[in-house]
């Protein structure tokens, strides 16, 4: 055995291997030691090999799924060897034989469909990365579904389709390095041998596969997106050893249909999850009022995804405004939707084999409540409230399904068993020779009830009963006491002494036992062959299944998001192609929701990137609400652009195609970049990526670095941006120097957070009005926070002192105005004239300040430098 497992194991060194034995899957050696120490389980040792013991250790079967799951998280990738025959049949080889066993599967991230190892709510991509004539494309599929996609896509634009995805898994050739963001967005990476992206060879593979002779009807691919979803088909096939999932025809995707969110900005937007990595708090959570797993999954992918085509954009938008009008028919919806399982998934299950009964029953309630769905809205679409093409589109690719739906109906038992195993799949009056042979074996089992009777009568003995298990099969059992009569009867053969009770059995019973196992051998055989033909029939109408499961899931998107347009009091909004971007009474969905939990309101603000403002600068107090105004406007046009209704009163946005949005610093430790450095690097992105459609959301650049620095580099990039780029932006920072450039910049606009001081306390608005603050207010919200009290005195006098203006350092920030703070920056500043050289006596200040090391200083050191410095330079000068 241990010969045959070193060979299986020989071709998946990389994997590690489950080794079925019995009722175990089994791990040796250091598949063991991993996998003990991973899933936190005995590691035992079992037989020698070259005179050492094996270490060992096993999960069971019937909870394998949760163990797999929890290596699949780990990072493990999984070999499943399976038993291909019986013991007794190795048996008959020879005493000795071992029983053959072969890798049924490779378990890896992206290729899973267990409902227990998949969030139903989310999309479980995996992608590979193609290369062709220094071209790259992206191919993606989420196997438990069959969506089969590919895209061209620019160098620049990789990571950010990378992170829309945000795939489980990502093949990439050896010929190329794995994107950097796989690692931001935890997607596992395997790398294989570059022959496998060959684009020839994928051409040949998806013609193979959908069995056509050319490629043209289903788009025009180019070389490296045929490199990349070659590469992905022949991995299925290599993890699913064969039994290749059912996959839609591969659809091209344009990179510029879909507007390009980076990692960074998808981060900092919290678009599917917190910056802290939670799903609640996240836009998704809050808008997500789907009532099925396909509708989640269909909104995340639309969220991810925001359209750039107008037409599209407002189809979706009609939908969700027909939803949104018509509330008796959006709340039939959701009704129906909520009673309805998930097609896509069961029926990508039954298409690789791992498909029971149940998701035969799940086919058949899912298509069951399409038509009933589907019956509703044409009833309600009778009395139209406006033309909805994608209504229509959505009614038109529900099919019949009458037949089908028929056959499972008559077919299966109403609650079916979760394997075909158990027994008792098919429904009574669907096969007669079924039917008989469950009476036989019913019929054996009232005969086995009379012969019982019986033979306590013939006996004498009232405590004989009739028993069965699965050692010896159906028995006699008397009390001990009573056996005597018996083992002097001819016709009882005597079988087991027991503590107390004495088993036989008689040529009857042995009869009428085998008659009964026959009977159920028979017609569990007649079940597994009925499933597999109601299998094939089910797949037979895969695509028309599929086209059914989709439209449900847009009809389901589509009536929540009119739920919670009309539930939050959202508004339709606009969507044109010139370049304006005006939102009336806009409001953060996301800490709305929050306030309104707090039982507070929510203010709502005006914002109008207009030709001659589509720069605003933006100044206020900390926690003034900047940030908040500036992720609520990029959130608006993501929503508006994904097809959804907006947290505002009006919106009117020109389309976007390309957001970034750089709002707070956040370390990147694990890739070895400082704060700073993160924050350069996203800059750097923008600067590079963003065109005059693009919508930019700069929210305190370069706080990471000294004043000067950042307020120099925050300068420069907002005239870039002004300038050069000329797009849509919304610019918060605390540099009110910055305001100065309203003079020189004519699309710069400045607006600020108003907040008033009540005796001495701070009341925040939350209002953005037209202006520049007048300060930061940060030592009244720190004083907010809890500052110990000295410290705020402190801090206040050296503010103070700090801008008095001419005061050494001070840069008169408040009182001097920002033309004079501009003047008080060296960098703004002419150059002074150099001083005279002066020969004769040394100048103690220029002394004490070259022995200075400042890396050597403590910050109070500094500070205590700081007044001797002070103190010498208020001396009179010796010269
Ligand atoms: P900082 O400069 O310190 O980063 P900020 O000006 O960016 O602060 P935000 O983080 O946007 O401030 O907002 C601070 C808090 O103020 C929010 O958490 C929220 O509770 C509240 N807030 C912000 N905007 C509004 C609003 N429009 N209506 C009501 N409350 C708001």
């Amino acid at each position: 055995m241990m010969a045959q497992y070193l060979s299986v194991k020989a071709e998946y060194p990389d994997c590690l291997l489950f080794y079925r034995m019995g009722d175990f899957y089994e791990l040796f050696f250091e598949d063991a030691r991993k996998a003990a120490a991973a899933l936190d389980i005995a590691l035992t040792h079992r037989g020698k090999h070259l005179g050492e013991d094996i270490p060992m250790c096993g999960v069971p079967i019937h909870a394998a799924e949760g163990y797999l799951a929890r290596l699949i998280k780990q990072g493990f990738r999984v070999a499943v060897a399976e038993q291909m025959e019986d013991p007794a049949e190795a048996k008959k080889r020879g005493s000795k034989s071992v029983v053959r066993r072969e890798i049924v599967r490779l378990v890896t991230p992206g290729t899973l469909t267990e409902e227990s190892l998949l969030d139903t709510r989310a999309s479980n991509y995996i992608a590979a990365l193609g290369e062709a004539q220094g071209a790259l494309a992206l191919g993606w599929c989420d196997m438990s579904t069959g969506r089969f996609c590919t895209m061209a896509v620019g160098a620049d634009r990789l990571e950010a389709e990378l992170a829309r995805l945000a795939p489980a898994e990502l093949l990439y050739p050896d010929s190329l390095q794995p994107p950097a963001v796989c690692e931001v967005i935890g997607t596992a990476t395997t790398i294989l041998p570059r022959h496998r992206f060959d684009s020839q060879k994928g051409a040949e593979r998806l013609k193979g596969l959908f069995g056509v002779a050319s490629l043209d009807s289903f788009g025009e691919f180019s070389r490296a997106e045929l490199a990349a979803a070659g590469a992905l088909v022949d991995y299925l096939d290599e993890t699913q050893k064969g039994a290749l999932p059912r996959l839609s025809a591969p659809r091209r995707e344009e990179a510029a249909t879909v507007m390009a969110i980076d990692a960074a900005t998808r981060f900092s937007l919290e678009l599917t999850r917190t910056t802290g990595g939670e799903r609640k708090g996240s836009l998704l959570s809050t808008i997500d009022l789907t009532v099925t797993g396909a509708g989640a999954r269909l909104l995340a992918d639309d969220l991810a995804a925001p359209l750039t085509d107008c037409d599209a954009i407002r189809q979706r938008l009609d939908l969700v405004n027909w939803f949104f009008e018509d509330t008796i028919a959006r709340t039939r919806t959701r009704d129906i939707l909520k009673e309805t399982p998930d097609i896509e998934r069961a029926l990508s299950r039954l298409s690789v084999g791992r498909g029971g009964p149940r998701d035969l029953a799940a086919i058949r309630s899912g298509l069951a409540q399409a038509l009933a769905l589907k019956a509703a809205l044409l009833e309600a679409y009778g009395q139209p409230i406006a033309a909805c093409t994608l209504l229509e589109d959505q009614l038109g690719r529900i099919g019949a399904h009458g037949e089908l739906l028929d056959l499972l109906t008559r077919a299966v038992v109403a609650e079916p068993p979760i394997s075909v195993a158990d027994g008792g799949t098919i429904a009574a009056g669907f096969d007669p020779t079924l039917d008989e042979l469950r009476s036989l074996s019913a019929d054996g089992r009232r005969a086995i009830a009379a012969l019982e009777a019986r033979y306590r009568e013939e006996t004498g003995i009232a405590s004989l009963k009739i028993k069965h298990n699965n050692l010896i099969g159906y028995h006699i059992e008397v009390p001990a006491r009573a056996a005597d009569a018996l083992l002097a009867h001819p016709d009882y053969v005597h079988r087991q002494t027991m503590a107390g009770a004495v088993r036989f059995s008689t040529g009857e019973l042995a009869d009428l036992a085998l008659r009964i196992s026959q009977a159920g051998d028979r017609a569990l055989a007649l079940e597994k062959e009925h499933f597999e033909a109601l299998r094939s029939a089910v797949l037979a109408d895969g695509q028309a299944i599929a086209a059914t499961a989709a439209a449900l899931a847009r009809l389901d998107v589509a009536s929540a998001l009119a739920e919670l347009a009309a539930r939050d009091n959202w508004c339709r909004p606009e969507v044109h192609a010139d370049s304006g971007f005006h939102i009336e009474g806009g409001r953060h969905p996301v800490v709305e929701a929050a306030l309104r939990k707090q039982g507070q309101p929510f203010v709502a603000n005006d914002c109008d990137l207009r030709a001659e403002s589509r720069v605003w600068l933006i100044t206020g107090p900390n926690m003034a609400g900047k940030s908040t105004f500036l992720r609520q406007n990029a959130l608006i046009a993501i929503l508006a652009q994904m097809g959804s209704f907006v947290p505002a009163r009006s919106a009117a946005i020109g389309v976007v195609d390309r957001l970034f949005s750089r709002v707070g610093a956040a370390d990147n430790l694990a890739q070895g970049r400082s704060t700073f450095m993160v924050e350069m690097i996203e800059t750097a992105a923008i600067l590079n990526q963003a065109t005059d459609r693009s919508l930019v959301i700069l929210d305190e650049v370069g706080r990471g670095t000294s004043t000067y620095d950042g307020l120099s580099i925050a300068w420069a990039v907002l005239e870039h941006l002004h300038e050069q780029t000329r797009c849509r932006t919304l610019f918060a920072t605390h540099y009110h120097e910055l305001t100065a450039l309203a003079e020189r910049l004519p699309a710069l606009a400045l607006y600020t957070v108003r907040v008033s001081q009540w005796k001495d306390e701070l009341v925040f608005l939350h209002e953005i009005a037209p202006g520049a603050a007048d300060r930061s207010y940060g030592l009244a919200v720190a004083k907010l926070a809890g500052l110990p009290a000295p410290v705020i005195r402190r801090a206040q006098a050296i503010l103070d002192r700090l801008e008095k203006p001419g005061s050494p350092g001070g840069n008169g920030r408040a009182r001097g105005g920002a033309k004079a703070a501009l003047e008080s920056l060296p960098l703004f500043a002419a150059a002074p004239e150099p001083a005279p050289a002066r020969e004769e006596t040394p100048d103690p200040l220029r002394e004490a300040l070259s022995a200075v090391r400042p890396d050597d200083l403590t910050p109070r050191q500094a500070h205590d430098l700081l007044y001797q410095l002070k103190t010498l330079a208020e001396k009179p000068d010796p010269s």
